[in-house]
């Protein structure tokens, strides 16, 4: 008797590349066309469809069909076209999607926990069929800058666990997109009949911290070892402080971007060759990212540069929708922004971005306001004027938020910038000599798949700074030598698994250091040995298939003997 597989069916298990024999083991015979497939026929066929549709919802919608349906395929795709499809399993379409996601929501992909669930959290969670190495998770209130959507969040969680399996090969069913519904303030979905949330108001910042605390219990009890990702919370700050030293969790919008960008402005740095006692750096818009990002910054001066930490603080400038951020500005700082506030204005307030340019003289200009073209023509001018290669950074998110695009920073400064934006821009000629310059893009798909997966293998008990800062000078040194020449800040995304695994190497060897790690059989291993255990780890899409065949050689062989 052929011997038949007894785990349960998954989506995957139709794939039309498994052979006849694999069918039979798989009770899936039958069930899918005959023909056995190749890759580049199946990829022929969805990049047709995918064309075929003529709006990107409609595209993201096909890819979450292809991926409810073919998981493996779904993936093989991703791995093909990257950079092609990110965008539309992510930022920017991610973000329509949300917005409509009770109009377009098909299929559960997650788990829902309501604020009335509350005193069951544990039992419900025994409800997921998967052992779960990794979670992200959200409330829904502050959905990329769209605002409180409520449970059309979703989106988020589902979208970034997909790029944790496309980009560090997390295996799909160890992944739990996680939406909190613990209400919304925002009335129009409320009213709307097809919102699929509770219909109540947001619960308050008190009981919404007894709920996570709650939720990690319970998270953590069934899966130990669990790495839980948070992501789009509207005040991401208390959560992080209260849980990153009990569990296993990072907050990507404030770790993961300050990690990105460090790991681009470490090279950017190398370039420009000025130490870090002499750099100033403005930044543009002093929220959760901004404030994240400078204190990033701050760690490097301190770490690499020979700072004190006091020494490294001064290097900064913010500025929010008020102006310069100073002690005697006559308003109640919110308490993120206290750390960097100025003592040394003498009393004169600096209100425009010109006015701070002007006095601060920065070699650093960074863009985190969510103001689309805040870096004009005059302030790239002067930041030329002021710096041989002056570091343009405009971060803010989508391209039309940017601060500048990569064509304005290019013409302003006579393309002497190194420059890297949040969102992407195409390459540009050197005014000059012609050449071809591509923009660097501070994408977070560079670093929090390489963290959460250094956490899952390292079985990190916490992700400590020291594993964050790890990731972001992993990523400074996984360029290649020609991307270095070309002046590139970032390594090409179509490499991104080859730099997940330096990004996951340097992770895990920082979890040694810290002694949080508790698989502690990968110490001894060198570094090479240690990326080749990281990459067999590595879910692989196209060897599915053979994986399948193996097993079911072997249980044959088991049989025959
Ligand atoms: P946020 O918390 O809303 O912060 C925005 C900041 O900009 C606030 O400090 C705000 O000032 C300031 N601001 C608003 N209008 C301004 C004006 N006219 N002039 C000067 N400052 C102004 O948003 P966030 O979460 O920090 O995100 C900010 C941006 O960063 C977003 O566009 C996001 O897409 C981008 N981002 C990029 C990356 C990446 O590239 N990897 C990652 C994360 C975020 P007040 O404090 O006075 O309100
Ligand atoms: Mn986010």
């Amino acid at each position: 008797v052929a011997p038949v597989r007894q785990t349960p069916v998954s989506s995957g298990d139709y794939d039309t590349a498994y052979s006849p024999q694999v069918r039979r083991y798989l009770r899936t015979y039958g069930m899918s066309p005959p023909a056995h497939e190749s890759f580049e026929t199946q990829a022929t066929r969805c990049m047709k469809l995918l064309e075929a549709k003529t709006t990107p919802i409609e595209k993201f919608m096909y890819l979450t069909q292809l991926r409810a349906t073919n998981v493996h395929l779904f993936y093989r795709l991703m791995a093909n076209h990257v950079k092609e499809l990110t965008p539309y399993i992510y930022t920017p379409t991610v973000g329509e999607a949300c917005q409509k996601w009770h109009q377009i929501w098909t299929q559960p992909e997650g788990m829902y926990l309501s604020f009335s669930d509350r005193g069951h959290l544990h039992t419900i969670i025994q409800n997921w069929p998967h052992n779960v190495e990794i979670t992200v998770v959200t409330d829904g209130s502050r959905i990329l800058g769209l605002g409180d959507l409520g449970v059309n969040g979703m989106g988020i969680p589902v979208g970034k666990l997909a790029l944790y399996t496309a980009c560090a090969g997390i295996r799909p069913e160890a992944t739990l997109p996680l939406c909190l519904d613990l209400g919304t303030s925002n009335k129009a979905l409320l009213e709307d009949p097809l919102y699929m949330g509770s219909r109540r108001e947001k619960v308050t910042a008190e009981e919404e911290k007894d709920f996570l605390d709650e939720l990690m219990a319970a998270l953590t009890e069934r899966w130990p070892g669990i790495v839980i990702q948070y992501e789009d919370f509207k005040n991401p700050f208390p959560s992080l402080e209260r849980y990153q030293h009990t569990y296993t969790m990072f907050n990507d919008d404030i770790q993961g971007t300050g990690a990105v960008i460090l790991g681009g402005f470490i090279n950017a740095c190398r370039a420009t060759r000025i130490p870090a006692s002499e750099q100033r750096a403005v930044f543009l818009g002093a929220g959760s990212a901004g404030v994240g990002v400078a204190k990033q910054l701050v760690e490097y001066f301190v770490k690499e540069g020979g700072l004190s930490e006091d020494e490294a603080r001064r290097r900064f400038w913010l500025v929010d929708s008020r102006g310069l951020v100073t002690n005697d500005r006559g308003d109640t700082l919110a308490e993120h922004k206290v750390y960097f506030s100025r003592d040394d204005n003498e009393g004169q307030q600096y209100r425009s971005l010109e006015e701070v340019v002007e006095y601060v003289k920065p070699t650093i200009l960074m863009g985190l306001s969510t103001i689309g073209g805040a870096f004009t023509p005059g302030i790239l001018q002067r930041m030329a004027e002021l710096n041989e290669h002056p570091v343009i950074f405009p971060l803010s998110n989508p391209s039309s938020k940017s601060e500048c695009t990569f064509a304005d920073a290019i013409a302003h400064t006579d393309g002497t910038c190194l420059f890297a934006s949040g969102s992407p821009f195409p390459s540009q000629p050197h005014p000059t000599s012609g050449k071809l310059l591509t923009p660097g893009q501070g994408n977070n798909m560079y670093v929090f798949p390489g963290i959460g997966l250094g956490a899952i293998l390292s079985k990190a008990v916490n992700v400590t700074q020291d594993m964050i800062y790890a990731s972001a000078t992993a990523l400074s040194q996984s360029l290649t030598p020609q991307e270095h020449a070309d002046g590139w800040l970032y390594p090409d995304i179509r490499r991104i698994r080859e730099v997940s695994v330096v990004v996951t190497r340097g992770v895990i060897r920082a979890a040694q250091l810290g002694g949080v790690d508790r698989e502690i059989a990968l110490r001894g291993l060198s570094d090479a040995d240690l990326d080749s255990y990281i990459q067999q780890r590595m879910y692989d899409p196209f060897k599915e298939g053979q994986l399948v065949e193996t097993e079911l050689r072997e249980l044959t062989g088991s049989l025959n003997g």
